[in-house]
C-alpha cells in the first residue's frame, strides 16, 4: 500500500463544497498528502502563486470565479503555469473534458469522488 507514498507532496484543493473538502482532505491526509486549502477561486490563485504547491485540484463550481477561469489564470501566470491542475467536477457538459483539458488542466476526476479510486487518479496525473 505504501510503497508509492508521495514524498510529502503539497496539493492545493481549491473546493468550495464543505463535504467535498472534507471528503478530499480527508483521503489526502491518509494517503501521506500535505494541504492547504481554498474556498473560492480568488483565494485559490492568490495560494497557488505564493505558496507554489505541487499540485492543485480545482472544483469547476465555485462561488465568485468560474474553476474555467481560474485554470486559465494558472496556465498564464509564469509564477504557477509549470504546477499540474486536475479538475474536480460533476458539472460537466459532454465535451467539457476535452475543453479543460485543451485550456491546460492536466488531468480531470468526476464527481461523485471514488474514495477508492481518488488517490490513484492523483497520482496517475502526477507520475508518483
Ligand atoms: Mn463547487
Amino acid at each position: 500500500m505504501t510503497e508509492n507514498m508521495p514524498d510529502n507532496l503539497r496539493i492545493l484543493i481549491i473546493e468550495d463544497n464543505e463535504n467535498n473538502m472534507e471528503l478530499i482532505s480527508f483521503i489526502l491526509e491518509n494517503n501521506g498528502f500535505s494541504m492547504i486549502k481554498a474556498e473560492t477561486g480568488k483565494k485559490g490563485f492568490e495560494f497557488a502563486c505564493t505558496l507554489k504547491p505541487d499540485a492543485i485540484l480545482l472544483d469547476i463550481q465555485l462561488p465568485d470565479i468560474p474553476g474555467t477561469d481560474v485554470l486559465s489564470h494558472l496556465k498564464a501566470s509564469h509564477l504557477t503555469r509549470t504546477i499540474p491542475v486536475i479538475a474536480v467536477t460533476s458539472y460537466a457538459m459532454a465535451g467539457d473534458k476535452h475543453k479543460l483539458l485543451s485550456a491546460g488542466c492536466d488531468g480531470y476526476i468526476e464527481k461523485p469522488i471514488d474514495p477508492m479510486r481518488f488517490v490513484n487518479q492523483i497520482k496517475k496525473v502526477l507520475g508518483v
